[in-house]
């Protein structure tokens, strides 16, 4: 049995607000938005997260986030656009089906995005090089 939230959602069985569909992504209104028009786009075959993702469907969630980014900010009269992702809990991810945050943003709206740690430069350097080795 699938348990999953989005899947259930993509199937229709849990009721949403859809903005856009097409043959492989889903997008549609946020529960509990940042802003009125916070979208989440995601894949209609399931995944976790970014980390086990197809490649494919990674394409068919990133083209449909490129999309609904440009119809939020322009239907909301925005002035910016977030596209996020959260991949694992210790990132923030509550529903464990792949979905990226197209979110409205304005100026002087008060959300605060990142707090920094402030490493020292041997420390961005040393995260690089292990990076580096890996792709
Ligand atoms: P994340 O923290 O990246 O896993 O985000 C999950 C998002 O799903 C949150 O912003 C929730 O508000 C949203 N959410 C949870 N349940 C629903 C639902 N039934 N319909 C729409 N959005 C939902
Ligand atoms: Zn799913």
């Amino acid at each position: 049995m699938n348990d999953c939230l989005f899947c259930k959602i993509v199937a229709k069985e849990i009721s949403s607000e859809g903005v856009y569909e097409d043959e492989d992504t889903y997008a549609f209104l946020d529960i509990n938005p940042l802003h009125p028009g916070h979208t989440l786009v995601v894949p209609k075959v399931h995944s976790k997260n970014i980390l086990e993702i197809s490649e494919e469907s990674y394409k068919d969630v990133a083209k449909t986030a490129r999309l609904v980014a440009k119809a939020v900010k322009e239907a909301l009269n925005a002035d910016g656009v977030n596209v996020h992702m959260n991949n694992e809990a210790a990132s923030g991810q509550v529903v464990f089906h792949t979905h990226v945050h197209i979110i409205p943003r304005y100026k002087n709206d008060g959300f605060v995005n990142w707090q920094k740690t402030n490493p020292t430069k041997e420390e961005i350097s040393k995260a690089g090089e292990k990076i580096k080795k890996l792709l």
